[in-house]
C-alpha cells in the first residue's frame, strides 16, 4: 500500500502521463510524421560539440578515483570557482566559489534551497501562471504554496495583487524568468518593482523573504531581450540554475545554486543546502557533468532554431485568429484557448493529431501550452492541422 499523500501526486502526473500514452497511440494508428506533438520541454537542438568532447577528454584525462569518487556535497571546489568567475565576468558580481552549490539540475536546487528555507506550514509565493512542479516541491516540505493569480493578458506580474499575498509567514518567492508556460520575460522595471514590495514587507513584518530565481532559460531569448541578474537588485536572492536547456542537458541532471554573502544568513544558508543536497539523497551533483560545464562555459546552445520555430508558429497561430502572447523567451507558445475549457481545447487538438498542455497544469486555465522545442519540419506539417482545428472553431461562430 502507497502512503497517503501519494495518491494525490499519483493522480496529479496521470495528465502527463496520458498525453505521452495518447502521442504514442496516435503514432501508431497514423505514423509518427502525421502527428504534431507539442506537449514536452524538452530540447530540440543537440548539446554543443564541446560538451561531448569535454566528457570524452574528462573521461580519458581524469584520475578514475576523483571522477568517480564522492566529493564534497556541494561540488568539486575547482568547478564552483570556475562558475563564480565566469558569473563574476558576466554580471559583474562577487561571488566565491563557496557562494555555488552543484545541484541535480533546476529541480534539485529548489528542492535544496526550499528544503534549507522551509519551516512547515510557511508560505511560498508564486506568480501563476508557473512550472507546476513547484506545487510538488513546496508540498515536500510542509509549507504552503500561495498563488498570485494571472495578470490577463501579458503576464507580468501584478504589483498590487503580489503585494497583498505577502504575511509574515511568507518565507520565499520564487520567480522563473524567462518564463516557462508563457515566454514572457521580465523587464528591470519589473524587477524593481517586484523588489521594492519584498523590501517594503520585509521591514513591515520584520522577516526575511527569500526570493529565488529559478533560471533555466536564462540564455534562451530573441530579439537581443535583457534577463536581470536579481541577486544585484534584492540581497535575499537566491538563484537556480540549470544546464538542462542552455546546453540541452536535461537528461544529465545538472545546475547550480547561487547563494550570495549578501543574503541575510548567507553562511548558514551555505552549510545547510550542503547538508540538504545530501540528506535529500542527492549527496552531489554528478560528478562527470560538474566538469564538462566547467569546461564549457563559454559553449551556447543554437538558439536560432527556436527563434525559427517560434516565428513559424506565433506567425501561423496569430495568422487563424488564435490570441498568442508574443514569445521573448524559453521555448512555448501560450495561446488563449476558443473553449471557456482549456481542457476541452486540448481534446479537440487531439482530434487533428496535435498535442499541447492545456494551461491548468500551470494554474491558469482558459489558456494552453504549445512548447516548440521541436523539428521544424514538424512545425510546418502541423499547419494543415491547426488550420482544420481553427476552422472547427470558426464553423460554431
Ligand atoms: N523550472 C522550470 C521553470 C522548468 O521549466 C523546468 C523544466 O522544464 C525545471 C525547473 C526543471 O529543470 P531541470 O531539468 O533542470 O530540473
Amino acid at each position: 500500500m502507497i502512503a497517503k499523500r501519494m495518491i494525490k501526486y499519483v493522480e496529479g502526473s496521470s495528465v502527463t502521463r496520458a498525453m505521452f500514452e495518447e502521442g504514442k497511440r496516435l503514432a501508431a494508428k497514423y505514423g509518427a510524421d502525421n502527428v504534431y506533438d507539442f506537449s514536452l520541454g524538452n530540447p530540440s537542438t543537440p548539446p554543443p560539440e564541446d560538451v561531448s568532447k569535454a566528457m570524452i577528454d574528462i573521461i580519458n584525462e581524469e584520475s578514475p578515483n576523483k571522477l568517480h569518487g564522492y566529493m564534497n556535497n556541494s561540488g568539486y571546489e575547482e568547478v564552483r570557482e570556475v562558475i563564480a568567475q565566469s558569473l563574476n565576468k558576466k554580471y559583474d558580481t562577487n561571488f566565491l566559489q563557496e557562494n555555488i552549490i552543484m545541484t541535480v539540475g533546476a529541480a534539485g536546487g529548489l528542492n535544496v534551497i526550499l528544503k534549507t528555507l522551509l519551516d512547515a506550514g510557511d508560505e511560498v509565493i508564486a506568480f501563476a501562471p508557473y512550472f507546476g512542479e513547484y506545487n510538488n516541491y513546496v508540498a515536500n516540505f510542509d509549507a504552503v504554496m500561495v498563488v498570485v493569480p494571472p495578470n490577463i493578458p501579458d503576464f507580468i506580474p501584478d504589483i498590487e495583487a503580489f503585494s497583498k499575498k505577502i504575511t509574515k509567514k511568507t518565507k520565499a518567492v520564487i520567480i522563473n524568468n524567462p518564463n516557462n508556460p508563457t515566454g514572457v520575460v521580465y523587464s528591470e522595471d519589473v524587477i524593481k518593482k517586484i523588489v521594492k514590495v519584498l523590501e517594503d514587507k520585509q521591514i513591515e513584518f520584520g522577516t526575511q523573504i527569500y526570493l529565488i530565481s529559478d533560471e533555466p532559460y536564462r540564455e534562451i531569448v530573441y530579439d537581443g531581450v535583457q534577463v536581470p541578474y536579481l541577486t544585484k537588485y534584492y540581497d535575499n536572492t537566491i538563484v537556480g540554475y540549470s544546464y538542462s536547456k542552455s546546453l540541452s542537458l536535461p537528461g544529465e541532471r545538472i545546475g547550480y545554486l547561487v547563494i550570495p554573502d549578501e543574503a541575510d544568513d548567507s553562511q548558514n544558508i551555505i552549510c545547510a543546502a550542503n547538508v540538504a543536497n545530501r540528506i535529500l539523497g542527492f549527496v552531489n551533483a554528478p560528478s562527470l557533468l560538474q566538469l564538462t560545464v566547467a569546461k564549457c562555459l563559454d559553449a551556447e546552445t543554437d538558439v536560432s532554431v527556436y527563434d525559427t520555430n517560434r516565428k513559424l508558429l506565433y506567425g501561423k497561430l496569430a495568422s487563424l485568429g488564435f490570441e498568442c502572447v508574443k514569445p521573448e523567451g524559453a521555448f512555448y507558445l501560450w495561446v488563449k484557448s476558443p473553449d471557456e475549457d482549456d481542457r476541452k481545447f486540448a481534446d479537440r487538438a487531439k482530434q487533428y493529431n496535435i498535442l499541447f498542455v492545456p494551461g491548468s497544469s500551470y494554474m491558469c486555465a482558459g489558456y494552453v501550452r504549445i512548447a516548440y522545442c521541436v523539428d521544424t519540419d514538424m512545425i510546418k506539417r502541423s499547419f494543415a492541422a491547426f488550420e482544420k482545428l481553427a476552422y472547427s472553431y470558426r464553423q460554431e461562430g
